[in-house]
């Protein structure tokens, strides 16, 4: 997913030159549609595009931005090859091929860990090892991604390798950590396979405790190798703030964490519910939820690893109550099957997340209703009783962009929907 790095939306409109003074592999790379835009006019042009794709839903409130937009990623991934005539090259792909290009720094990632990929690439080639070829699949150094927690300054490096084994590995991990002390593990994955996925199932730690911990709305939270952890911190703790705000809880709501990754939302709005019950299909973010409850002392939050629609399903059957639901789809959005369970749960409150506000439109079309009228068989696309009880129609109160990705043309949307009183 994440790891796909799937820079590009399907969105073409208003990309610029991208022959930028600020980023000389700009164009190559193709990630910052933006990058020659002042931030100011970014952020009304991401504006202007949820205006335009959202307002028919409800009110659209003004982008909440950063004040300082650069490097902000806290999660940095490089490829590694062979050039000939350079040796080894470390960086990105070209846009839409496999061509890597070099890059030493970018104006998105976090500094210290572009720093700690240039070493790595010096490193290999003092200690004689070769980079992978995705063609022969001889080789052995594939790609490094490296995480840094935002507060805690916690660094976990993540080898990944064709086979897995790494000679000479206690120096290799000796001269890196001399180079870079505040590297706190260092994490092997073997990735053996033809595929745009960057990690493979197999780790195996190295250095460290295998995982980084951060702070984020005063929670610690432990973040394994494969587990997603939004990039842009600073942002994060404004869009879990919007989040909680949105819920408006009391203490007595029983509340879905759906698509939960590590246990974020959730556990940030457990001591204002009654109950928090998390799903997420990926199961090392889960095993990471569910040791972030008890890092924080949080008793009454439960996660579960399922598909969320799946397990929504079997909330409904079981006729669970449920008061707030908060959901935080990857970037194909929902499914129906999520959603008519999440009609049929029937909360007072929804609140979505989204980092693709096209699907977001879609999914919004389903909840109120007005994509929804025939197949349910709704009068007037308004969700009314469908004749066993249900209400299930909903409004979008207000919609807030967030801009989690500067000189990007990503945009994170957050929105609240209310159960239209019957
Ligand atoms: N709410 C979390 C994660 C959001 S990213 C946070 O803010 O950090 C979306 C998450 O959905 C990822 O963790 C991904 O693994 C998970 N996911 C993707 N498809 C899923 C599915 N079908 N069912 C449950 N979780 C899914």
């Amino acid at each position: 997913m994440e790891e796909n790095r799937k820079k590009n939306d399907s969105r073409k409109e208003g990309k610029t030159s991208k022959t930028s003074g600020l980023c000389p592999v700009a164009k190559k790379c193709g990630g910052c549609q933006y990058i020659d835009m002042p931030y100011k006019e970014q952020l009304a042009k991401k504006q202007k595009y949820v205006e335009q794709l959202l307002k028919g839903f409800g009110k659209v409130n003004r982008i909440i931005g950063m004040e300082q937009p650069e490097y902000y990623r806290n999660k940095v991934h490089a490829v590694y090859d062979f050039h000939k005539g350079k040796g080894i090259v470390s960086g990105i792909y070209q846009e839409n091929s496999h061509d890597v290009v070099s890059v030493d720094s970018c104006l998105l990632e976090n500094r210290k860990a572009d720093a700690i990929i240039v070493s790595i690439r010096e490193l290999a080639k003092s200690f004689k090892i070769k980079t992978y070829n995705e063609d022969t699949g001889y080789g052995l150094l594939r790609h490094v991604l490296v995480r840094v927690g935002h507060t805690t300054g916690q660094i976990m490096v993540v080898l990944v390798l064709g086979s897995p084994i790494l000679p000479s590995k206690k120096n290799f991990v000796g001269a890196l950590c001399k180079l870079h002390p505040e590297i706190t593990t260092i994490v092997v994955n073997v990735n053996n396979k033809k595929t745009s996925m960057v990690l493979g199932e197999k780790e195996q730690v190295i250095y460290g405790k295998g995982y980084i911990e951060d702070v984020l709305c005063g929670r610690t939270f432990r973040i394994s190798p494969k587990s997603f952890y939004q990039v842009n911190s600073v942002q994060t703790e404004k869009l879990y703030h919007k989040a909680i705000e949105y819920a408006r809880l009391t203490g007595r709501e029983t509340v879905i964490d759906a698509y939960c990754g590590i246990g974020t939302i959730g556990l940030a709005a457990a001591s204002e519910a009654k109950k928090v019950i998390g799903v997420e299909l990926n199961k090392d973010a889960v095993r990471d939820a569910v040791i972030n409850a008890r890092i924080n002392q949080i008793k009454n939050a439960d996660f579960y690893q399922n598909d969320a629609g799946r397990f929504m399903v079997q909330l409904a059957k079981s006729q669970t109550q449920v008061d707030v639901v908060f959901m935080d789809p990857p970037r194909s959005g929902s499914t129906e099957e999520f959603m008519d369970a999440l009609l049929r749960l029937n909360p007072s409150r929804i609140v979505y997340i989204s980092c693709n506000p096209d699907t977001l439109a879609r999914d919004l079309k389903y909840l109120t209703g007005a994509s929804r009228g025939q197949k349910a068989g709704c009068e007037n696309g308004k969700g009314k009783d469908r004749g066993n009880g249900m209400v299930n129609g909903y409004r979008v109160m207000e919609i807030t962009p967030v801009d989690m990705f500067p000189f990007t043309e990503c945009i994170e949307t957050i929105c609240i929907l209310s159960q239209i009183s019957q």
